[in-house]
């Protein structure tokens, strides 16, 4: 047995699974990478957001300040134009300040005191506070106000800001009736009042509020500390200091400032991380959640779709060398009747390319006396709804092929027909095989009958040739015998004779010549009956036929025997027809026939018997004679060897006319010669009948009606 091991072509849709993986991670990075963009999107809406709320806080902080300090002017102004109207020489009239001036003081929460300086700095007035700040500031206020026009200044006197001992101090100059320098109202503020404004103020996120002089120092600030680091901050502090607002990121803390409107003050916030709206957190963490989900259910997708693909690529692999391997040809039909499939036996088999078949109907590929049979037979299996078995010859690129053709339907879970499947198994072959063995068969069956009849045949000449020799050893047993009885008689009474037994007298011995002629004729008899026997035997009697007058013939006959009937006082008579048809025969043979028959009468029929001969003519134009006796007739026993050579009835035979015994077996075998026959028909005591039948066609022409 030849072993061939089944390739199978296992194809990974590798590339495609790969491609798969490539575009699914490229659209997880362009998600991720947007999920990132609008998360730090967020993330900077959200700074942008709290930058404007931070400048926005700072803006009403320095609102806030800017009204403390606007009320604290109005003050100031206030009792500079009280002291004006008071003014003499350049000193207070009054010892004291008057009473709206204490009264306004008391209103105004931040301030501490107020002071009046004369024109070389000597504190000249002063009512609550602490006379000692005034009298420390003194040499900055002249400072500010010498020669300047009326206007007021504000001065920061230093001291811890935190602890509120620091102090501010609002001054307006005085001038004399002559517009000179007449000194300075002073009110000092508190800046706790501020302070703790800006704390109570401060939403959370803000680290710390504070005002700052112009130099950037601090002059007030809520208990939280501003970044300590100062130098860049003081740095961007300075850049916008020219716009009056700004903000700005350091590291991790905002810090915003705006400038008062009138005053030469600033508000400086520092926020931390937390002022930023947190939102965009919760959305970041939800789109990466989303993300995270998406990717690993892609992923999950792909390794389910790689084991299935995989599992579709071997089950693929699997169905193509179970298609491709065997020995069939194969194809596969959709329900219009165009080919799905077709295996590589039967691209083979019809000489045509793959593409050359798929998509196609069988008209558009074979000739039209096939793809008439295929249409024929897709419908008797669509309409079968089962698998049918067809046996075809079809022309192939390999010849006439017997094909064995089955066809079934497929259908789909709801019972739809899908198509047809067709396997077809070549069986030209094994057909030409069994037509081999079937002719083998029929020849041995022949050779056999042949060897049988040969065997028969075979048994048959034996038979006859063993029957042959034995009548042949019988017939020259009888014929011994006939020629030696009369020869034995012919020498016994010649020797009679010769010796003069019985006397000299010759009246006796005439008698024994008369035997001795008797036998003598006797034997020349059966020697020309012998020899005739012999000359037909041997096929050297040639018969002639030739047109005779049966009445002429009969007529001769009966004249041959007429005075051997007279004698034995017997009737013959011919019962012919007057007008008789000439006949086809031969004549000396068929005047033999009739005369042996007529001398057999004649020797069985007693005196006063009659012999009829009588003819009959038959419709298909042969001929028979009838010679009728009414002799003793032949028992039944005897009738069937009458033929035989030399077989005759000795104790019937009149005496004077015995036979040889070869009358019967001569005629017989003349009779034959013409393609004619003798019958005998006998019964004892009543006579006998031989008919002599010619062959068909003997009667020249018909008979008259
Ligand atoms: P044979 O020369 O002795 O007559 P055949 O062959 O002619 O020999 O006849 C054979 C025998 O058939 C006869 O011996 C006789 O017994 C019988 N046979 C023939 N013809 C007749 C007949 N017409 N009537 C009675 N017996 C007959």
């Amino acid at each position: 047995m030849k072993r061939s091991a089944v390739k199978l072509e296992r194809r990974h849709p590798r590339r495609g699974f790969a491609l798969a993986v490539a575009a699914i991670s490229v659209l997880i990075v362009i998600l991720a990478i947007s999920v990132l963009a609008l998360v730090e999107r967020q993330r900077a809406a959200a700074r942008d957001q709290a930058i404007m709320r931070v400048s926005y806080l700072a803006q009403s902080f320095a609102d806030h300040a800017s009204r403390i300090l606007d009320m604290t002017a109005v003050l100031v102004q206030f009792v500079a134009g009280e002291m004006e109207l008071g003014q003499r020489g350049g000193r207070p009239a009054a010892a004291e300040f008057p009473r709206p001036v204490l009264d306004r003081l008391a209103t105004l929460t931040q301030a501490r005191g107020v002071a009046v300086y004369d024109a070389d700095g000597r504190v000249v007035l002063h009512a609550s506070g602490d006379r000692a700040l005034f009298e420390n500031a003194a040499a900055d206020v002249l400072a500010r106000h010498r020669g300047a026009a009326l206007e007021f200044v504000v001065t920061g006197l230093g001291g811890n800001p935190d602890s509120g001992a620091a102090q501010l101090l609002l001054s307006q100059r005085i001038d004399t009736a002559d517009r000179r320098f007449g000194g300075a109202v002073a009110v000092s503020l508190s800046p706790r009042g501020l302070r703790e404004f800006f704390q109570a103020g401060s939403p959370p996120g803000v680290a710390a509020v504070a005002l700052l002089d112009t130099t950037g120092a601090v002059v007030a600030q809520s208990s939280g500390l501003l970044p300590a680091p100062p130098a860049n901050l003081l740095a961007s502090f300075r850049r916008v200091a020219g716009t009056g607002r700004g903000a700005e990121w350091h590291g991790d803390t905002l810090i915003a400032w705006y400038q008062l409107r009138d005053f030469p003050f600033s508000v400086a916030l520092a926020a931390t991380p937390n002022i930023i709206e947190r939102g965009w957190r919760a959305e970041a963490i939800v789109y990466s959640l989303l993300l995270t989900i998406l990717a690993a259910g892609a992923a999950t997708s792909l390794w389910l779709i790689r084991g299935q693909l995989r599992r579709r690529a071997e089950a693929d692999a699997l169905l193509q060398g179970f298609v491709a391997h065997p020995p069939l040809i194969m194809s596969l039909r959709d329900r219009t009747g165009r080919y799905l499939m077709a295996n590589p036996r039967f691209c083979k088999v019809f000489g045509k390319s793959e593409a050359e078949i798929i998509g196609r109907l069988p008209r558009d590929i074979f000739e039209p006396h096939a793809a008439e049979r295929l249409e024929r037979e897709f419908t008797q299996t669509v309409s079968a709804g089962q698998a049918l078995t067809f046996e075809a010859r079809v022309s192939t690129t390999e010849g006439d092929r017997d094909l064995v053709i089955v066809r079934f339907p497929l259908r789909d879970s709801d019972n739809r027909l899908l198509g047809v499947g067709t396997v077809s198994i070549d069986l030209t072959e094994r057909k030409r095989a069994e037509e081999a063995l079937r002719e083998r068969e029929s020849d041995l069956r022949k050779q056999a009958v042949e060897l049988e009849r040969l065997a028969h045949d075979n048994a048959r000449q034996r038979e006859a040739a063993e029957m042959a020799n034995r009548a042949k050893s019988e017939f020259l047993a009888h014929m011994s015998h006939e020629l030696r009885t009369p020869l034995n008689a012919i020498i016994g009474f010649a020797e009679v004779i010769e010796k003069r037994l019985y006397g000299e007298s010759w009246e006796r011995y005439g008698d024994y010549a008369e035997d001795i002629r008797r036998s003598g004729q006797h034997l020349l008899g059966v020697i020309n009956d012998i020899l005739d026997v012999s000359k037909i035997e041997s096929g050297r009697y040639s018969m002639s036929p030739d047109r005779v007058e049966l009445h002429d013939l009969v007529a001769t006959c009966l004249r041959l025997v007429r005075g051997r009937a007279q004698e034995n006082g017997i009737t013959l008579d011919a019962r012919l027809p007057a007008a008789l048809p000439p006949v086809n025969v031969d004549a000396q043979a068929t005047k033999q026939v009739l005369l042996n028959l007529l001398s057999n009468a004649l020797k069985f029929t007693p005196a006063g018997g009659t012999i009829v001969v009588e003819t009959e003519i038959l419709p298909d134009r042969s001929l028979r004679l009838h010679v009728r006796d009414s002799g003793a007739g032949i028992e039944p026993a005897h009738l069937e060897r009458i033929f035989e050579p030399f077989w005759h009835n000795a104790s019937r035979i009149r005496h004077g006319a015995e036979g040889t015994g070869l009358g019967l077996t001569i005629s017989k075998k003349l009779m034959e010669l013409q393609g004619g026959d003798i019958v005998i028909d006998s019964e004892i005591g009543k006579g006998t009948t031989a008919t002599v039948t010619f062959a068909t066609g003997t009667v020249l022409a018909a008979p008259a009606a």
